[in-house]
């Protein structure tokens, strides 16, 4: 059993990797929710979906959204536009938001999205409680996703907020997987934004020390810097550097070993160097595949950590 923490797309495409090399029913991906918007009259779950769509073989090569998806109720989408969503994608946000008006928890909700793409592996939002992360620009703090679509990601960061997170609990399943899992792994998504609010959930950084399993981080930075998106930005914002050694800092006391392209004997926890970069399918595959023989070679040494 393996448990992925992950954000929409380089955590997403490492689950992908897991999901090919794994049995049925033998992964499932904790996912955040702090990108989530009530928009279109839906609520959206980008990476949940996201890690949907990818496990699906659906996702679309822009890197969000569903392949060959058609796009007749942006025509009428009125101020909403500036948030685009497929008709397919669309459709099944509204699975997810009848059943959340109904009274279902998140995480149920979701599970029903999973089920509809034919995928057959857990996708389990972090928490049913609602977190929002805001990010401050130029004096004005904005939603998350109106700082990545309307300023494109390029406006300076000044400060990160997952508002809610306090009250927030982790979903029960993301629990129930960290303790069943024989390795738990921490995918290459942008640690401040993606799996930040993941970790602030209180009781989730406790329940990953009380794992079994050994706690491994695959560095999202190959070659020094992010493959795409914002992360060198958030990573220098919070005062951290966007390397190996950066993910060691930023996950410490979480984490045994990490993953990544670099010297592994620079770095203050046992590292597996290797290609990180996740080139198709089978790179996908190959990463998922290295990353779980390093934990097995941790699994008793890290059962002795103190973290
Ligand atoms: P978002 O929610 O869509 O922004 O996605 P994530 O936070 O999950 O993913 C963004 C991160 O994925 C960036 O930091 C990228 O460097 C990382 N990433 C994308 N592709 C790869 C890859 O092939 N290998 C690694 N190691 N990281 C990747």
């Amino acid at each position: 059993m393996v448990a992925v923490l992950a954000g929409g797309t380089g955590g997403a495409k490492l689950a992908a990797g897991f999901y090919d090399l794994l049995g049925p029913g033998e992964l499932t991906v904790i996912a955040n929710t702090g990108d989530d918007v009530e928009i279109h009259g839906v609520h959206v779950s980008p990476d949940p979906d996201l890690v949907t769509y990818w496990l699906a073989g659906m996702i679309d090569e822009r890197g969000w959204g569903i392949r060959g998806d058609t796009w007749t109720a942006m025509e009428s989408a009125g101020d909403d536009a500036w948030f685009r969503l497929g008709d397919r994608d669309l459709e099944l946000c509204r699975i997810r938001t009848e059943l959340m008006r109904a009274g279902r928890r998140q995480t149920e909700a979701h599970a029903a999205v999973v089920d509809a793409c034919g995928v057959r592996a857990g996708v389990v939002p972090m928490s049913d409680e609602p977190v929002r992360t805001h990010v401050k620009s130029r004096g004005d703090w904005l939603e998350f996703q109106r700082f990545m679509i309307v300023e494109r990601a390029a406006a300076p960061i000044e400060g990160v907020e997952f508002r809610g997170v306090e009250a927030a609990k982790p979903a029960p399943e993301a629990l129930a997987a960290i303790a069943a899992a024989d390795a738990i792994v921490i995918g290459p998504s942008n640690p401040i934004i993606s799996i930040g609010p993941i970790l602030a959930v209180p009781g989730m950084r406790e329940a990953l020390s009380a794992a079994r399993a050994p706690v491994l981080a695959v560095s999202p930075f190959v070659g020094g810097r992010a493959v795409k998106g914002p992360s060198d930005a958030f990573m220098e914002q919070a005062g951290y550097e966007h390397s190996a050694a950066g993910v060691a800092h930023i996950y410490d006391g979480v984490v045994d070993a990490i993953v990544c392209d670099e010297r592994p004997e620079d770095l203050p926890v046992p590292a597996l160097s290797t290609d990180t970069l996740m080139d198709g399918a089978a790179g996908r595959r190959r990463l998922a595949d290295e990353t779980l023989g390093f934990a097995s070679s941790l699994g008793a040494s890290a059962s002795a950590r103190d973290r």
